[in-house]
């Protein structure tokens, strides 16, 4: 069964088309980029897919379920994780403790804190850590941590709560460019060995084309083009909404400003 479906999917904010009837699929174990210029309606479709917006029509399947109107804890549950949230108390734990956090809140349990985390869980969290590379960082507090690591310890945690589909608006952003194809390749690694589906966004054009499995390209709120690199990058209405008539991607074009919308 197809993993994502989302099906004439629309949000309109006082009288703006943020998005406006999009339908794709996305299945297990696939990578799909979504790209747009800035303001296109991609992190709207991110927030309505974990439930932080309510569309304005159309449905969003997961597993056939259709999860439109369910609060974002539940769709979480539902095996839907996302990076790029860290906790207000990410900075005060270490790496270890904050991965050993995200396993027990999978597991639904009811614990309190008095200090530092129990020892609970010690050995799948390193596990994890082991995954994403970051394992020689384990006992180090989460507040010193390079930006790239920060993300990697992100991808753990995401991944601590055995996602089925992994949301990824911007992942990358403000790293330089060999971290941004680093993350991108460990999560398709990850994708492929744990038949997750990832959804993500990425302004770097290299990056997408190198990692995505598959495109899809939003601008103005609307699905344009979906398909393979080499389909999007001759894509003429791809390349007119980003470069103007005509020109091809250059190999190392950054799309947008970077800037998180
Ligand atoms: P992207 O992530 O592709 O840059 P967004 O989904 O953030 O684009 O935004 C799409 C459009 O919706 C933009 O015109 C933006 O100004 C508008 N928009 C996004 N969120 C809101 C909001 N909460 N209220 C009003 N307008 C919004
Ligand atoms: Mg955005």
């Amino acid at each position: 069964m197809t993993l994502l479906s989302i099906a004439h999917l629309s949000k309109s904010f006082d009288g703006v088309q943020a998005v406006d009837d999009v339908t794709f699929d996305l299945e297990a174990g696939q990578l799909l980029a979504l790209i747009g210029p800035n303001g296109a309606g991609k992190s709207t479709c991110f927030n309505m897919i974990n439930g932080q917006l309510r569309p304005t029509s159309g449905a969003i399947r997961l597993d056939g379920h259709d999860i439109v109107g369910m609060r974002p804890r539940d769709i979480w549950r539902r095996g839907v994780g996302r990076t790029f949230q860290i906790a207000a108390t990410f900075n005060s734990m270490t790496v270890l403790e904050n991965v050993q956090m995200a396993l027990l809140s999978q597991e639904r349990r009811v614990y309190s804190l008095f200090g530092r985390v129990v020892s609970w869980k010690e050995d799948e969290a390193m596990a994890l850590l082991d995954l994403v590379g970051m394992a020689g960082h384990a006992q180090r507090s989460c507040a010193v941590l390079a930006y790239g690591d920060v993300k990697r310890v992100e991808l753990a945690i995401a991944l601590a709560n055995r996602p089925k589909l992994l949301l990824m608006d911007e992942p990358t952003a403000g790293m330089a460019p060999q971290e941004r194809n680093a993350l991108m390749a460990l999560t398709a690694r990850l994708a492929k060995e744990r038949n997750i589906g990832v959804l993500f966004t990425e302004h770097s054009m290299d990056v997408v084309f190198s990692h995505a499995d598959r495109l899809i390209v939003l601008a103005r709120g609307r699905l344009i083009a979906q398909g393979d690199a080499e389909t999007i990058r001759n894509d003429p209405r791809v390349r007119e909404v980003y470069l103007g008539t005509g020109a091809s991607f250059a190999p190392r074009a950054v799309l947008g400003t970077g800037a998180s919308s």
